[in-house]
């Protein structure tokens, strides 16, 4: 006998918990008219700066059943990448946290057709597409439309349990399922951390990214040259940044993650100022052949590099 919506629902959430997901929630796919017209007027004051490829696709980005033809359901997962062991604090150069082990994209990628392969176990075949960071989805939107957390005014989603610590990851699918309705208010309250401790001043208002200004933006996706007075505030970071995240309360929830693709070589912890400084095309290929760090690629490294040690 098939399960009914309820018992299917409840038994995909199990099936993610068992693939290592930190929190898994289902909400109706359906167009996102609010949130495509808060985005719309985000483009239009060219905030994204050269990540012209969100502009792209705009019409899938705000109705994932445009993405994924016939879908009935967005299931959202979380997962967990905060590490037991960081650079130390007093490190010349630092990578952002999600960056330390192997990519991302491609571990979760395979956990969602493994837990869709269980799924269709229970239902037969279903039609799905499984994405996190690789299609035109507002991933954070889906993830506090299913009851996952609230967007912080860091533009961090986070949850109350975890942090914000964790990539987001979906199944776009055409099952009929039961939708975690409640969203969760958002908990930011009168605080103003992030606001606060961004180097750059990216975060223009509560909620509000200046991606121009960002440090992530500035060390893995800016092509052009960095501009002076931004290049003065971004060390000791050469790819990407933690600090808005680091500053925020409700990370004191976050735990490390028991995930061993992304955990990082102790060679990369402990390396000095000068093995950075004198890394090598082949050196880098060597050791971030399979890492987040391939997508700024050596010459960006490199430059970051020679720009934090100019400043720092
Ligand atoms: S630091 Fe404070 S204001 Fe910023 S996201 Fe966290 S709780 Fe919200």
């Amino acid at each position: 006998m098939n399960p009914s919506r309820q018992e299917l629902s409840t038994r995909i959430k199990k099936i993610m918990k068992e693939e290592g997901f930190l929190d898994c929630g289902i909400a109706r796919a359906a167009p996102l008219r609010k949130e495509a017209a808060s985005l719309r007027q985000w483009l239009e004051k060219a905030y994204h700066g050269e990540m012209t490829y969100m502009e792209n696709h705009f019409g899938k980005r705000a109705d994932p059943t445009r993405l994924v033809e016939g879908s009935r359901s967005v299931i959202t997962v979380l997962h967990n990448y905060y590490p037991q062991k960081r650079q130390g604090k007093e490190s010349r150069y630092r990578i952002s946290t999600y960056a330390y082990g192997k990519d991302y994209h491609a571990v979760i990628r395979e956990k969602l057709h493994s837990a869709a392969k269980k799924i269709a176990e229970i239902t037969g075949n279903f039609r799905y597409r499984a994405f996190t960071d690789s299609a035109p989805i507002m991933d954070k939107v889906w993830a506090r439309k299913s009851g996952l957390g609230w967007i912080g005014k860091n533009t961090c989603l986070i949850s109350k349990k975890h942090g914000s610590f964790f990539f987001i990851g979906h199944l776009v699918c055409d099952l009929e399922l039961e939708n975690d309705r409640e969203e969760t208010k958002n908990y930011c309250g009168t605080c103003r951390k992030c606001l606060d401790a961004c180097p750059t001043g990216a975060l223009i208002k509560p909620g509000i990214l200046d991606a121009r200004k960002c440090i992530s933006y500035l060390t893995i996706e800016l092509k052009n040259e960095m501009p002076e007075d931004l290049a003065e505030k971004t060390a000791p970071w050469i790819f990407g940044c933690d600090v808005c995240q680091d500053v925020c309360p409700w990370n004191r929830f976050a735990k490390p993650h028991k995930e061993n693709y992304y955990l990082p070589a102790e060679a990369l912890l402990a390396m000095p100022a000068s093995a950075w400084e004198n890394l090598s095309r082949t050196d880098f290929n060597r050791l971030f052949h399979q890492s987040p760090l391939l997508r700024a690629g050596y010459e960006k490294i490199h430059e970051n590099i020679r720009i934090a040690k100019r400043h720092s």
